[in-house]
């Protein structure tokens, strides 16, 4: 996926119920969306049953796009998660 619009046109969309934390989006990122830390828990509460099950076994860690404003849409966090964790969703306002 190559950049279209630039920052801000595209939002990180991170599925916490497959997110194992293993930081692939934040060694990628160009531009430091990411962070890791613990899962917040309304996210953690709309997890299905699998989904907490996955959380409970990687201590509730999970990636947030904290910056996701500067998101360019480069798509490298979406290639280099290993669970398939991340979609690009354009922005909308
Ligand atoms: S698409 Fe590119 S710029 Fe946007 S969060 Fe992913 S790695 Fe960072």
């Amino acid at each position: 996926m190559d950049a279209n619009g630039g920052p801000g046109s595209w939002l990180p969309v991170i599925d916490h119920g497959r997110c194992e934390a293993k930081r692939d989006c934040i060694r990628v990122c160009p531009v430091d969306v990411f962070d890791v830390r613990q899962i917040d828990e309304a996210d953690f509460a709309a997890l299905g049953a699998l989904g907490k099950l996955r959380s409970r076994a990687h201590r509730r860690v999970t990636s947030y796009a904290g910056r996701a404003a500067d998101c360019t849409g480069c798509g490298a966090c979406v290639t280099a998660c290993p669970e398939t964790a991340i979609e690009l969703v354009p922005r909308t306002l």
